[in-house]
C-alpha cells in the first residue's frame, strides 16, 4: 500500500488498553462481545480484530453477514456473531461459516433448524428479545419457547438493547428482560449468555453486565458514559501535510464561491483531504486542523479532495508540514467528540463515516 499525505493512525497499544481497562472494570465473569461492526467504526475490523482477541474477547460483533464473511475468510477460527437479522437465503451460508446468528421468529428458526439438520451441524444462535426499543426482537413466550424445542439449534445466549432514554425507561426493559430470561429458563434451559449492555449501560450501570457486554464505542476510546471508573483513550487520529502555501491580499476570497474572503493580509494552506475521505463537509467555517500546536481555521467550502486553512498566524510555517485533522482534543487538536458537537452529530457517526481513502496505519507502540 502506497501511503500518501492524508493518514489514519490507529494505535492497536491504545486499542488494547481499552479492552483491558474495561475488563477490569467489569468483573471476571462478565464476556465482552466486541463490536466491530461498519468496519470497526472506521478503524478497520479485520486489522483490529486480533488485538481484541488477544485481550480477550469472547465474539468478535458485526451488523450483517455481509462484515462477517470477510472477517471468517480471513479468521477461520475466530468467535463470530451477526446482530442484525440474516435474510433467509444467507442461512446455509452462516451455518457452514459457523457464525452465529441473531434469531426472533418461529418462522426463521424453523428454517434454520432444518436446514442444520440437513447440513448435519447445529445452529448456535442468539435469541433477540423485545423490551421496548421496538427495533428487533419478539417478546412472545410462545414463540420464544417453540423455538427453544426446535432440535438443531444450540441458542446460547438471550440478549437485547437499550434506548437509553433515561435510568428509569432502562431499567424497564432490563426488568422486562430479566422477566422473560427467568421464564424461559423455568422450561429447563439454560442460556450461556444474557446480554443488554451497550458501551454505555455497561460502564454506567454495574447491575445491567449480566454475564456478557457488547461495548462498541468504548473500545474506540469514545466516552459518551458518565462514570469516572473508566478512563479510556481516542484510538484514531488523523493528519496530513501541507500541500502548497499561497499569499491573498485583503478581499481576496478562497476556494468555491469564493466564499471566504481575507480581512486582512493571509497565508493559506492547502491540505488534500476532503469530503470523501469522510471528513464532514459542513465543518466548513467551524472545523479547524492543528498545524505546530496551533489551531488554523478551516475556511471557506470544504472541496471532495481538498480544503484550505488560514495559516497566517502559524510561525515559520512551511510546505509539507503536519496537519492534525483529528487528534485526542490536547495540544490544540480537534477531537472526534468536539468535531461532532460542532457539525450536530454523534461520535459514532464521524468514526464510520471515514472513507477507505485515507490509508490505515496501525501501530504496536
Ligand atoms: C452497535 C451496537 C452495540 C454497540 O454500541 P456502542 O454504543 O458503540 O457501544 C451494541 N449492541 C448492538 C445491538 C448494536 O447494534
Amino acid at each position: 500500500m502506497i501511503t500518501g499525505d492524508t493518514i489514519l493512525r490507529i494505535s492497536l497499544k491504545k486499542l488494547g488498553e481499552n479492552m483491558d481497562a474495561l475488563r477490569q472494570l467489569a468483573r471476571e465473569s462478565v464476556a465482552v462481545m466486541a463490536v466491530i461492526k461498519a468496519n470497526a467504526y472506521g478503524h478497520g475490523a479485520i486489522e483490529i480484530a486480533p488485538t481484541l482477541l488477544r485481550h480477550g474477547a469472547r465474539y468478535l460483533a458485526v451488523a450483517r453477514m455481509e462484515e462477517a464473511l470477510p472477517l471468517r475468510e480471513k479468521y477461520p477460527n475466530a468467535p463470530l456473531f451477526v446482530l442484525g437479522r440474516t435474510p433467509d437465503h444467507l442461512l446455509p451460508l452462516a451455518l457452514e461459516r459457523q457464525i452465529t446468528l441473531t434469531i426472533f421468529s418461529l418462522q426463521q428458526a424453523k428454517l434454520l433448524s432444518s436446514l442444520a439438520e440437513k447440513m448435519q451441524k447445529k445452529a448456535v444462535v442468539h435469541l433477540k428479545i423485545e423490551t421496548g426499543f421496538n427495533r428487533l426482537g419478539t417478546d412472545d413466550l410462545d414463540e420464544l419457547k417453540a423455538i427453544l424445542s426446535l432440535p438443531h439449534l444450540d441458542t446460547e445466549g438471550l440478549y437485547s438493547h437499550l434506548a437509553l432514554k433515561d435510568r428509569a425507561t432502562d431499567k424497564a426493559q432490563l426488568q422486562k428482560f430479566m422477566s422473560i430470561a427467568d421464564a424461559l429458563e423455568k422450561t429447563g434451559h439454560t442460556f450461556r449468555y444474557r446480554h443488554i449492555a451497550d458501551s454505555i449501560s455497561a460502564v454506567d450501570y454495574p447491575d445491567f453486565r449480566l454475564n456478557m457486554i457488547r461495548p462498541g464505542a468504548v473500545l474506540y476510546g469514545m466516552k459518551g458514559f458518565e462514570s469516572d471508573a473508566l478512563s479510556v483513550k481516542p484510538v484514531l487520529s488523523m493528519e496530513t501535510r501541507i500541500a502548497r502555501l499561497r499569499k491573498v491580499e485583503e478581499g481576496e476570497g478562497v476556494g468555491y464561491d469564493l466564499l471566504w474572503q481575507a480581512k486582512r493580509p493571509s497565508l493559506i494552506a492547502t491540505l488534500p483531504f476532503g469530503y470523501a475521505d469522510g471528513y464532514p463537509r459542513n465543518l466548513s467555517g467551524k472545523g479547524y486542523v492543528t498545524i505546530k500546536g496551533k489551531k488554523c481555521p478551516i475556511i471557506g467550502l470544504m472541496c471532495m479532495d481538498q480544503c484550505m486553512a488560514d495559516v497566517t498566524d502559524v510561525p515559520d510555517v512551511q510546505e509539507g508540514d503536519v496537519a492534525i485533522i483529528y487528534g485526542d482534543g490536547s495540544h490544540n487538536t480537534l477531537s472526534i467528540a468536539e468535531a461532532a458537537a460542532l457539525v450536530g452529530t454523534n461520535k459514532n457517526e464521524l468514526l464510520c463515516r471515514l472513507s477507505s481513502r485515507p490509508v490505515r496505519i496501525y501501530e504496536e507502540e
